[in-house]
């Protein structure tokens, strides 16, 4: 190894941080699904026991929302659609 490729103390320090990181920690809710321990389920909106999230409304909510981004987009000229013709016609 040449000196220049040498890292100093800290370098390798702030490299090997994340070797003891584990992965997330899953649990199984009481519909079956897996979730995140300490966050509401993601599939029937309940937290220990009692429904906290509306799932149809939050759902009706991210579809409407998606719906405006499309228009929004397609009015700028920016869409998609025309993103992909773009990069055909590069190729
Ligand atoms: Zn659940």
């Amino acid at each position: 190894m040449v000196v220049r490729m040498r890292k100093n103390r800290s370098q390798t320090a702030k490299r090997r941080s994340n070797h003891a990181i584990s992965g997330q920690r899953l649990t199984k809710c009481e519909c079956g699904a897996s979730r995140m321990s300490h966050r509401a389920c993601p599939e029937c909106g309940k937290y220990n026991g009692k429904v906290v999230i509306d799932i149809v409304a939050a759902a009706k909510r991210t579809a409407r929302r998606q719906k405006r981004k499309q228009t929004e987009l397609r009015a700028s000229g920016q869409s998609e659609e025309t993103k992909e013709k773009e990069t055909t016609q590069a190729v």
